[in-house]
């Protein structure tokens, strides 16, 4: 349990019902933060879509792949395996492409620069829904990215739009990305993020927007702690209302 407070908020003689929780919103705005915390507090299964479009870009990278060929991209979505393995050690659920485990390789900047348009095809989407829907079906279950709540899980019981201010953003991902590779400047992962957010909010299917239902999370302010508490305060009006 990440934060001991929630012992009280709670408590042991409240119905549990299992729900669907969607985190959706702009890029590097911390969903996959509180999603994991979430998961790990109500233990729930945590999916992180957007590894799975950013693993579907690696493939297509490595393997020449031209989505902008439908036949091409069918073709090649037949020949990929995607599953999300849990790590003893890491204690998470990591993306694996075709049996290799493509976790690390996948948050890389190169990735990032075109996962946004591999997204934006029709195919790859469904391919990838149809996963996650799959996944869904017993719920308990908190998935993150841009059209969970809208598209994959439309009736879900709790659907956040989460959302910080830019400046906030670019921090955040750039910290991320130089511990990893300090080449890497924040001039760069500040144009990938608006590119990203560009695409993925004006693309025709599926577009990245608040669903009418999602209660909206501004994490410019707060921190890990306060933003966690918010949510699962939602999530016990959710999940408590069919006490009998
Ligand atoms: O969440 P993350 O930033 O890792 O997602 C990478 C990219 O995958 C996004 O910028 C977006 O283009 C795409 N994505 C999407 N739909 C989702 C999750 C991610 O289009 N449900």
């Amino acid at each position: 349990m990440p934060f001991a407070l929630q012992a009280a908020i709670l408590p042991q003689h409240m119905a549990k019902k299992k729900i669907v929780i969607t985190l959706d919103g702009w890029s590097s705005c911390g969903k996959s933060t509180l999603a994991k915390q979430l998961a790990q507090e109500l233990n729930y299964i945590y999916v992180d879509s957007g590894a799975m479009y950013r693993a579907i870009t690696l493939y297509f990278l490595r393997n020449h792949v031209d989505w902008t060929d439908t036949e091409a991209v069918v073709n090649a979505l037949e020949n990929i395996t995607l599953e999300f393995v849990y790590n003893e050690k890491s204690q998470q659920s990591e993306m694996h492409l075709n049996g290799e485990n493509v976790e690390y390789v996948i948050r890389d900047l190169v990735v990032a620069e075109k996962v946004s348009d591999v997204a934006a095809v029709k195919e790859v989407r469904t391919f990838a829904v149809a996963q996650q829907q799959k996944m869904g079906k017993k719920k308990g279950i908190v998935m993150d990215g841009r059209d969970i709540g809208t598209v994959v899980f439309p009736d879900a019981e709790l659907k956040i739009f989460m959302t910080a201010d830019n400046a906030v953003r670019v921090e955040r991902r750039f910290k991320e990305l130089f511990a990893k590779n300090p080449n890497v400047s924040i001039e760069e992962v500040k144009a990938n993020l608006e590119m990203r957010d560009y695409i993925d909010s004006h693309r025709e299917v599926s577009p990245l927007r608040k669903a009418d239902d999602a209660v909206i999370l501004d994490n410019t302010h707060l921190t890990e702690e306060q933003q966690f508490n918010k949510a699962i305060q939602l999530v016990q009006q959710r999940t408590t209302s069919t006490v009998s």
